[in-house]
This record gives structure tokens, C-alpha cells and sequence, in this order.
């Protein structure tokens, strides 16, 4: 079979032939088999490659997104493919010398090989860390049989989608986890999501136009801090445990006065969180996703879906079984002999997940935000992002002229960890392995909180996902509740936090609308690396501090 050669990606056209009869969901057995039809992945130095080179070819019943011109801002529509980009792709003619674009040979990167320890998926990750040396040399395409990515390529420029590797690899996990209901979803690889989520709310948002963004009312505070300086006002949507309420949502968007929101023109983009929210801990269900896809369907709002703790979802916490002692069982990732138990258990805890929106996402009105940061390392600076074609698209051309794509030196280590090392088993056996480590963690300091805060006054509710815990504390019972604002109780018991030593975030720190009175007297706590001891401790001090202001 002649192999099609799509801008220096090998495909074989027999396979494509194959592959359109197929509209079976994605398994892991699925991408194994995929991947052995298609044969070695031939993508030398910046090729080009899109997800559709590695997403089963989309059955003709499935819609395509629809078109957001209207949404585009006049930055993002005024951005034009960058030439030294485009002329990269005339690379993979063969016999041409290339005198354009400013590569450098990699006869002159000083770096031959890079080797690190990784622990091995085989025997499980919960016990014993099985640690094995895996390297990557400059020439390993050119010099071994099985080499798909070396630090020649790598480390060279490359296009700003990222490396055809790692993005064959987040476009299979994307149809794996998420199937996108519609036809023309495609994947780009970002520098995490505080990057992408800036060019999104750029690419759709246009302070000119008045535009603005409808979140949760508490929300991340670093993605309120994003908006404020590019001119974006942002609306805080009520919320309770499960997040943002959609029927508030859909009041406010039918109701919307211009000039009680002070000029600013009705939102038609949705920044949310759904899972494991940021400050909150709060995870919208599936019913509320699908209910918050509705309305947004309803009022033509795009969604932005930021979802880094997507695959922290924990077991529901069960109250006085607290501590790593007391309520963990290891994941069903190997069964006791370290053998494999197949792909069964890595499957069923895919079905354990809340599906996500992008998953529920007919209309294309979704760009999700992945990020590597929680489940493998921050310092990566990798994520990506999922969209139409348009949206993607228009993505990309903004990353031309900004980061050109994640750094080579993570696109490589990720690319050796998780593809070749790892597989896709492998990694969602390692999101298993996380999620117990911060269910243990979760309970521990939920343990902590029930023995050591005044449950009179402060209350939670245990969160299902991620790393936070969103500690309600009731103003009202507080003596001098007409006296002093919620602002100066919440500086007043923040004060004392420091002085005892524990730092506990404000809720004031994550409100939407900093204009606006406080619904309430939060604090943001988070279990994500403090030792269970240290946890109990701090959760004392923060006790003693709230008893301390309220005199009981
Ligand atoms: N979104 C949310 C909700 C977060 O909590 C964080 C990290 N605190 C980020 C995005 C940032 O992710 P990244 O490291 O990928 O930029």
C-alpha cells in the first residue's frame, strides 16, 4: 500500500478507505488497531498535521459545527497564516534544498540525547513505583526502526498546532474520552490553558463591541485577571453545590438591560469549570450540563470549558471513614499479581466520568481546555485545546504569532512518556492511580475539618472532584454582623489565619464581579500538597481563628 503523503505525514489511503465505513466509538483496542493499519508515523522536521490525519474519518450523519464569524473579534479576524509557516509544508518534496525558512541544522543543537525516570504503568502505579530509564537521542528517526520522534525534531521549529506526535496522541484521547458529536472537531496542542484561554477570550471577545463573559460568580482568579485588561466585563452567574444554575443564567441572558450592566452589551460567551471548580470544589452533573448546553443553545452562547481537573472525579466521600487509612482501595488497575487486567477496568472508569460538554456539543459551540498541569506536571507548559475547524483554526493562526505551540523539550518528554511508555492504557491507569491519591487526600482533610471547625458556623460540601475546598463561613452569626462588612470579617479571620500560620485563600479573591456586594464569607482551602498531619493542623488553626472573630 502506497503511503499518502499529507504534508510529510505518511497515511496509508487504503486505510482511510477502510477506516470511513467506521462509526463505532473509540476503544483502546480501537487505537491499537488504528495504528497498526496506518504503520510508522512519518512526520520529519515542522510538518504540518491536523486531527483528521488521526481521528476516525466522520460518518456523514454526524453535523457539522456551525460557522461563529459573528463571534469572532476584529483581532482574530483580521489574522492571516503566517508565510514562514505555510512554506514549511514544499519541506517534505523530495530532493528540494531548502534555503527559506530559518531552521537551524540540528548539527549545531548541543544536545545528543536526553534520558529521564519514569515510573512504568506495568504492576500498577499505587504500590511499588517501578522506575525505568527511557531516553531520546537526536537522530532516533534516522537511526532506529521505530523512532517517530527525536530531539532533531523536536527541538527544531515546528508548526504551531504542535508536533503530528503528540497531537495524534490528544486527538485519540479526545475520541476516546469525549466522542464529539459533531464532524469537524479538531484538536491544537497550547501552552496550557491560562495561554489558551487568553487567546480564546481574544479570538471571541472584542471590548469595542462592549462584549463580555458570564462565568461562575466565584471564579478562577487568574481567568477573571485575564479578562479585566483586555476590556471583557465579566458577569457572575449564581451558583449552589453543583456549580452554575442554568435557570439563573437563562434569567439573566433573557433579561439583559445594557444599561443596568452598565453599557455592557448581553454575554455571548460562557467561561466555565466544570468539574472540581476553581475556587469552589463544586462539579456540575451531567442533567446540569446538559441543562447549561440548552440555555447557552438558546441565547447563541459559546462555551468556553476549562476542565483541568476533569479526571480528579473521586469516589462520593463517605462521612467518618476519613483519612488514607481509612477509605482506600487501591484502583483496579492491576489485579494482585501486578498482572494487566485488560482494557475492562481502564474502560469502566472512563464510564465512571461525568461526560463532559464537548461531549454533548452537536452544535460546535464548545472549545474545551485540557491541560497537563494537574494530572502529569505543570512545569510542562502543555495542554490543548478542542474546537470546530473554524475555531481551531483561528487558534492556531493566533499562536503563530505568539507561542508558536508548547516548547520542544516538553512535546518530547510528553511524547516519550505517554505514547511510547505509557500508551493510552497506561496513562488513564496513572489518572486512576491520581484520583485515589486525591480522594486520600480529600478525605483527610475533610476528616480534619469535622473534628476541628465549629460546625455551628462554618460549613462545606464535600467536593467530587479536584483540589479544592470551598469553606462557607455564616457572617450572620457573627457579633458584629450590622457592624462590619463581609470584606472587613473575611481581612479580620484572614489576618488571623496568617498570624496562627495558616494561609487560607479569601473568597473575595475569586469573585466575579469585584463591583458587586459578597454573597458571602468563603475561604478556599486546598488539599492538593500538604501532608494529611499538615492538613489537620492548618485545619485547627483555621478553626481557632473563626472562633477566635466570632468569640464562641
Ligand atoms: N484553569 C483552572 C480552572 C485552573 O484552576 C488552573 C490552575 N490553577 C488553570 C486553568 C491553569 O492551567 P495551566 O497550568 O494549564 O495554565
Amino acid at each position: 500500500m502506497a503511503p499518502t503523503n499529507l504534508g510529510g505525514i505518511g497515511l496509508v489511503t487504503e486505510d482511510v478507505h477502510i477506516c470511513k465505513q467506521a462509526a463505532v466509538p473509540l476503544t483502546l483496542e480501537g487505537i491499537r488497531t488504528r495504528r497498526a493499519k496506518a504503520g510508522k508515523l512519518d512526520a520529519p522536521t515542522a510538518s504540518y498535521s491536523d486531527s483528521d490525519m488521526f481521528k476516525a474519518p466522520q460518518p456523514p450523519s454526524k453535523p457539522k459545527a456551525k460557522r461563529w464569524d459573528h463571534l469572532l473579534s476584529a483581532e482574530s479576524a483580521a489574522r492571516r497564516p503566517c508565510v514562514l509557516k505555510q512554506a514549511a509544508k514544499h519541506l517534505k518534496k523530495p530532493g528540494l534544498v531548502s534555503l527559506g525558512g530559518g531552521l537551524p541544522s540540528s548539527d549545531n543543537f548541543p544536545f545528543e540525547s536526553l534520558s529521564m525516570r519514569v515510573p512504568t504503568a506495568a504492576g500498577g502505579f499505587s504500590h511499588t513505583t517501578n522506575l525505568k530509564e527511557v531516553a531520546i537521542g537526536k537522530h532516533d528517526v534516522r537511526d532506529t526502526a521505530d523512532g517517530v520522534l527525536d530531539l532533531s525534531i523536536a527541538l527544531n521549529y515546528g508548526q504551531s498546532i504542535g508536533s503530528a506526535q503528540l497531537l495524534r496522541w490528544v486527538t485519540e484521547h479526545t475520541e476516546l474520552v469525549h466522542a464529539p458529536p459533531y464532524a469537524d472537531w479538531r484538536c491544537a496542542l497550547t501552552i496550557g490553558s491560562t495561554g489558551s484561554l487568553e487567546a480564546a477570550y481574544r479570538m471571541l471577545g472584542d471590548r469595542a463591541r462592549g462584549d463580555g463573559i458570564l462565568t461562575e460568580e466565584y471564579s478562577f482568579s487568574t481567568a477573571l485577571e485575564t479578562a479585566a485588561p483586555l476590556g471583557l466585563r465579566v458577569y457572575g452567574v449564581p451558583m449552589d453545590e453543583q456549580g452554575l444554575l442554568p435557570e439563573k443564567m437563562d434569567e439573566m441572558l433573557s433579561d439583559w438591560d445594557v444599561e443596568a450592566r452598565g453599557g455592557g452589551s448581553r454575554p455571548r460567551v460562557l467561561y466555565t469549570v466544570p468539574s472540581g471548580q476553581n475556587p469552589t470544589g463544586a462539579t456540575q452533573s451531567e442533567e446540569r450540563r446538559r441543562v447549561v448546553y440548552k440555555v447557552c443553545q438558546k441565547h447563541d452562547v459559546f462555551i468556553f470549558e476549562d476542565e483541568p481537573y476533569y479526571f480528579l472525579q473521586m469516589q462520593p466521600y463517605q462521612k467518618g471513614a476519613n483519612g488514607s487509612n481509612g477509605t482506600t482501595t487501591t484502583s483496579a488497575s492491576t489485579k494482585g499479581n501486578g498482572e494487566s487486567s485488560g482494557d475492562a477496568d481502564v474502560e469502566a472508569f472512563l464510564r465512571t466520568l461525568v461526560p463532559s460538554m464537548l461531549s454533548m456539543d452537536t452544535d460546535g459551540r464548545v472549545m474545551r481546555h485540557d491541560s497537563f498541569s494537574k494530572v502529569v506536571v505543570p512545569g510542562s507548559r502543555v495542554g490543548w485545546v478542542t474546537a470546530s475547524e473554524q475555531v481551531v483554526e483561528r487558534y492556531i493562526r493566533h499562536a503563530e504569532c505568539c507561542s508558536q505551540g508548547p516548547s520542544g523539550f516538553s512535546q518530547a518528554v510528553l511524547y516519550k512518556l505517554l505514547d511510547e511508555e505509557w500508551g493510552h492504557d497506561g496513562y488513564l491507569r496513572w489518572l486512576m492511580h491520581l484520583r485515589d491519591e486525591y480522594r486520600a487526600r480529600r478525605d483527610a482533610i475533610l476528616g480534619a475539618c469535622e473534628r476541628f471547625l465549629p460546625g455551628e458556623v462554618i460549613s462545606w460540601t464535600p467536593p467530587a472532584a479536584g483540589m479544592f475546598l470551598w469553606l462557607k463561613v455564616d457572617h450572620t452569626r457573627h457579633p458584629h454582623a450590622a457592624s462590619k462588612s463581609l470584606l472587613e470579617l473575611e481581612e479580620e479571620i484572614f489576618d488571623s489565619c496568617i498570624d496562627k500560620g495558616v494561609l487560607a485563600c479569601r473568597g473575595s479573591w475569586f469573585s466575579a464581579e469585584h463591583d458587586r456586594p459578597l454573597s458571602g464569607l468563603f475561604f478556599r482551602t486546598t488539599y492538593a500538597a500538604a501532608s494529611e498531619e499538615q492538613m489537620a493542623v492548618a485545619i485547627e488553626r483555621f478553626g481557632e481563628a473563626v472562633r477566635g472573630s466570632f468569640g464562641i
